[in-house]
């Protein structure tokens, strides 16, 4: 626990036993599976159906006349019947319009329809229009019914993780999902963050980690830098169209041939079907054997370790250079990382952990069941946001977002990586005498010029009275949740008149423009890393005094004169240091001080306990303790 994070008597979060008849959950809402978790006391687990299976394919089947959908195992055998009465990897399709559905990779089996308004996809399922968050709400529905079986409460608040190149688009679409299943969304949590917390490494070394996701559709990659408790997504990369379902294709190819060729298309499901659980077998066996039985006649296959392994070969080298790409677009070389994290349950293969072992040059993480890690993060976030806890998590922008101003140049109002929730305004004026309206155009990249960025919405402030230009006042004020969804409201000072827009863009990025504007913001970013890092450094250090400064005022009392003598050296040492160029210089000494500091950290802590208990503010403890 840092110096800063005291919390004034009234405020402080006491972990307290909770609601007895009410949990909030951590949800992975995975493109192939789904999973939802728990935790108390900092314990997360897996809710398992009653035969120990933790796992929901997110697999969606409307059987005709029927009202409701069947979700899961269940609807995946259905998937190998009548597969176009079902939907999977439906997450694919969070939040993209029509015009997006050829980028998004995968297979999709169903009839893409548009929605007849904004160009947003809609499916055809057996004559039945429904939209992809209709599809997400009934797995979201499962596995809330799920929690609230096993847990015997109440289940209506979870945290949701989703992949950290989720636009505002697909985030949006994600919360309506999680409203049409009863479920309030506490945040939304990166699926790398969600797993780098299931390690705790949050509370561990600050430093750089990759974290390897390869899941059934889907290879995500993403670096995550960890300072003082806050992860920021540094890069994100991958494939969206590469996973374990490839290697089940790839081996279904060579059984099919093996076979002399030749398949009608209704026996093609079952094939791959008997592929993926030998493969799975081949986790832990050096060799299967298998029958397919088709086109009335039988054959028996044996598969090795080996041969499965040359296959999918070419396969895993595509996420190995795809994962170097990303270290290199960020300028982090492999030796930098503290920690190597491994997600999804591709990672099971054991090619697939050699080539990552060998290409970070250390054993990754993998001790937390791979298929799981996500959805126990996310429990342990449910929990923190709802109990209280020292860690406080953050996410950040990822892009910048701004506004356009004369001459097409972008004004920034709040900068990429500012950690979210965020509030910032900006003043402008007019720039012609009599003007009474402003066009206000919502942007968002890193790039200098309107055109280089992506624009998220316009709108027009109308009702301002005739001044001369640069009299009016216009106030704009760019609001990010928790969620990051952003909301942009223009007021103009002397009427009042408003106007506001909820950015929630009809269309969402492609991953290849994302990857696009990732990669150009990186590059800025280099450009001035060390300037902005010793900048960081002297902030922290300047903060880290004047909390300490605030607090030695308060409760001076507690040090004897010894001890208050050496924390006094160690801020002069700091304040020396600050003046200086040398960033490490400024993080030792800044560590120092607080090291010093922290005896006193924690007598402050138990005095401020201690009033917060001896009723100094109990009213207001105590409404605290009822809202949460
Ligand atoms: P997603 O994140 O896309 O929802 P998951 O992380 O659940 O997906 O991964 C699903 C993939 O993991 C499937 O392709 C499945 O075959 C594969 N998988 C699961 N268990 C094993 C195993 N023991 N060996 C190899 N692959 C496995
Ligand atoms: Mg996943």
């Amino acid at each position: 626990m840092m110096l800063l994070d005291i919390y004034e008597p009234g405020e402080t979060p006491l972990p307290h036993a909770g609601d007895s008849d009410r949990a909030a959950v951590g949800i992975d809402l995975g493109t192939t599976n789904s999973l939802v978790a728990v935790s108390v006391n900092g314990r997360p687990e897996i809710l398992r159906d009653a035969l120990g299976d933790g796992i929901v394919p997110s697999v969606v089947a409307y059987l005709e006349g029927d009202d409701e959908p069947v979700v899961g195992r269940v609807a995946t055998r259905i998937l190998e019947q009548e597969p176009e009465l079902v939907v999977a990897s439906v997450k694919r399709l969070m939040g993209r319009g029509t015009g997006d559905v050829a980028s998004v990779g995968g297979h999709l089996a169903q009839k893409i329809r548009d929605d007849g308004q904004g160009g947003m996809v809609r499916l055809d399922v057996g004559g039945r229009i429904v939209s992809p968050v209709e599809v997400s709400g009934e797995i979201l529905r499962t596995l809330r019914q799920r929690a609230e079986l096993v847990l015997g409460k109440t289940v209506d608040q979870a945290v949701i993780t989703v992949p950290a190149y989720f636009d505002d688009a697909a985030r949006t679409a994600t919360r309506d999902a999680a409203r049409l299943a009863g479920i309030e969304v506490l945040r939304l949590v990166n699926e790398p963050t969600a797993a780098a917390l299931a390690y705790g490494l949050d509370q561990g070394a600050e430093g750089l980690y990759a974290i390897y996701d390869l899941g059934g559709g889907t290879f995500d990659v993403s670096l995550l830098k960890l300072e003082k408790g806050v992860f920021q997504v540094l890069a994100t990369g991958g494939d969206a169209a590469l996973g374990g379902d490839d290697f089940d294709r790839a081996l279904a190819e060579q059984l099919i041939q093996e076979r002399g060729g030749g398949i009608a298309a209704g026996d093609v499901k079952p094939v791959l079907a008997a592929a993926r659980r030998a493969k799975e077998a081949l986790t832990e066996a050096d060799t299967t054997t298998l029958d397919l039985e088709f086109g009335s006649r039988a054959t028996r296959h044996t598969v090795t370790r080996a041969g499965f392994d040359a296959l999918i070969a070419p396969l895993v080298a595509r996420t190995i250079a795809a994962a170097k790409a990303v270290l290199q677009d960020a300028g982090v070389g492999p030796g930098e990382l503290s920690g190597v994290v491994l997600v999804g349950g591709s990672t099971r293969v054991p090619l697939v952990r050699a080539e990552v072992t060998a290409l970070f040059g250390r054993e990754p993480l993998s001790d937390i069941d791979p298929d799981e890690v996500v959805a126990l993060g996310a429990a342990l976030q449910a929990e923190a946001l709802t109990i209280g806890s020292d860690t406080l998590l953050l996410d950040v922008v990822p892009l910048s977002l701004g506004l356009e101003t004369m001459g097409g140049l972008i004004e920034k109002v709040i900068p990429r990586n500012t950690p979210i929730p965020v509030s910032r305004a900006q003043d402008f004026t007019t720039y012609q005498d009599g003007q009474t309206a402003m066009a206000i155009h919502v942007v968002q990249g890193e790039r200098e010029m309107v055109e280089q960025n992506r624009s998220l919405a316009r709108f027009v402030l109308a009702g301002i009275p005739a001044m001369v230009a640069g009299a009016a006042r216009i106030r704009v004020t760019f609001t990010v949740d928790a969620d990051g969804l952003l909301t942009v409201s223009a007021r103009e000072a002397l009427t009042g008149v408003e106007a506001r827009v909820e950015v929630k863009p009809t269309y969402g990025l492609t991953d290849d423009e994302m990857t696009g504007m990732l990669r150009a913001s990186l590059e800025n970013a280099r450009a001035d890393v060390v300037t902005r890092l010793l900048a960081e450094a002297r902030v922290d250090g300047r903060r880290l005094i004047l909390a300490l400064d605030a607090a030695l005022a308060v409760d001076g009392d507690l040090l004897s004169a010894e001890e208050r003598a050496a924390i006094e050296g160690a801020k002069s040492a700091l304040e020396t240091a600050m003046t200086g160029d040398d960033r490490e210089a400024v993080v030792a000494a800044t560590e120092a001080l607080e090291a010093a500091g922290r005896p006193f950290a924690e007598r402050r802590m138990d005095r401020n306990i201690r009033r917060a208990l001896s009723g100094v503010d109990v009213s207001r403890l105590e409404s605290r303790l009822q809202a949460g």
